[in-house]
């Protein structure tokens, strides 16, 4: 991952990009800036078409207001300056008007994020401030006031949301993620009943152990393995297009061989990994210099325990993730489609998935290839990373179709009847 190695221009003209392709702006809207260890900010140019930015558009403010560049700065300079002032622990900050943070801040509302950990560690601390017209310094003072209380993420009423972070890829998770918060907070509200993360379980989320591993040396990939890793990148990068995973979160793995496999890293961004980022464990040891993702244990107690499964997502899709955060069961005989490709999918506790390991692998079989961890992930598996990415992406358009078939009228399962001769006819028993 390249992302920290390069130019701040660089790291704002990238994200910026990002931010537009995931449609989280439009053309113009939005802005994003760094600052340097000189107390330069680098920002995005006023009124510049955001799909076509490159490290030459962004502009360098010194402190005395003075700036650097082919462009004019953004005209939010003023509160980007007054975030900083706010918090001398961010090193980055980013705005825009994403859709669902553009609801609650037209109804002066904050969303809920205590339904899932991660949106609970990444925006936990929010506020909102006054309205102000853009670009004034009205509208920096009024961010100021709300930052310096300690917030990381403020709507801005009739506006947008901006949120920082030490660095520019943490504040773009964060904006990735309370985007995603907004916006799981109101489709969880369509199924009526909420179940929130506890305290208890929110501890022992965040003291999940990073796996210690013994260093695998001089491990040096073959023709096969090779071609398995530009699977999986190829993977990840259309699950991050798909919002099936997201920077921070995700974790996907194939098998090697017998006793080995592939696993994403630990605490880098999906979106910006390569394919040597990619770590190979075999038994308990890992590629030297390279830390697995947190979710070894489980990826590892399910290979062991089946040996025809040789793909496995963990992943929080919006939709699907609705319904970890509701009493109200995932069903999956919608249509012929869900119900082939997910089977029925049970619904185990978020412990099992945190802390127990060798338990909720034990739930997973031939008829049971996707299990849904309460507050937390879902878990597809698969013979193959097509068959485990393509029940990943049909769990969350299954959860999507039932939410808004929900506004459409009364929702019609397939019978007993209709499902058994599913079962019959394509031999799924
Ligand atoms: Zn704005």
């Amino acid at each position: 991952m390249k992302f920290f190695n390069q130019s701040p221009a660089e790291q704002v003209a990238g994200v910026m990009r990002r931010v537009y392709d995931s449609g989280l702006t439009t053309a113009t809207g939005g802005n994003i800036s760094v600052l340097d260890d000189k107390g330069d900010i680098w920002i995005t140019p006023k009124g510049f078409d955001k799909g076509s930015l490159t490290a030459e558009d962004i502009v360098c403010v010194h402190p005395d207001g003075t700036y650097e560049g082919r462009h004019e700065p953004s005209t939010e300079i003023f509160f980007h300056r007054a975030t900083y002032r706010a918090r001398p622990d961010f090193r980055a900050v980013v705005h825009a008007h994403p859709v669902y943070c553009i609801a609650f801040s037209l109804t002066r509302t904050l969303p809920r994020v205590d339904l899932l950990p991660d949106t609970l560690a990444l925006c936990q601390n929010m506020n909102i401030s006054t309205y102000a017209m853009m670009g004034s310094p009205e509208l920096g003072e009024n961010l100021y006031a709300a930052f310096s209380k300690g917030a990381d993420v403020v709507f801005l009423e009739n506006h947008g949301v901006c949120v920082g972070g030490e660095n520019l890829l943490m504040a773009y998770q964060r904006f990735e993620t309370i985007e995603y918060a907004a916006k799981h907070d109101l489709l969880t509200r369509k199924l009526g009943q909420v179940r929130a993360v506890t305290g208890e379980q929110l501890s022992f989320w965040n003291a999940r152990p990073i796996p210690a591993m013994q260093a695998l040396e001089g491990h040096r990939p073959d023709k096969r393995e090779q071609a398995i890793r530009t699977e999986m990148l190829q993977k990840l990068r259309r699950g991050c297009e798909h919002a099936l995973l997201f920077g921070a979160s995700g974790v996907i793995s194939a098998r090697v061989n017998a006793d080995s496999f592939l696993i994403t890293p630990y605490g880098m961004d999906n979106n910006l990994l390569e394919d040597e980022d990619l770590v190979f464990v075999q038994n308990t040891a890992a590629e030297a210099g390279k830390q697995p993702a947190r979710e070894l244990a489980l990826h590892a107690a399910i290979y062991a325990k089946h040996k025809e499964i040789n793909a496995v997502f963990s992943a929080m899709p919006v939709n699907v993730m609705a319904f970890a955060a509701s009493p109200k069961r995932f069903e999956t005989s919608t249509i012929p489609e869900s119900f082939y490709m997910l089977r029925a999918v049970p619904t185990r506790p978020m412990e099992e998935f945190i802390r127990y390991p060798e338990r909720a692998a034990a739930q997973f079989s031939v008829k049971i290839p996707v299990v849904l961890f309460e507050n937390c992930r879902i878990v597809t598996t698969g013979a193959s990373l097509f068959t485990a990415f393509d029940r990943l992406e049909v769990a969350e358009a299954t959860a999507a179709s039932i939410l808004v078939a929900r506004e459409a009228g009364q929702v019609i399962l397939l019978s007993e009847e209709e499902i058994q001769a599913l079962k019959t006819t394509f031999h799924l028993e």
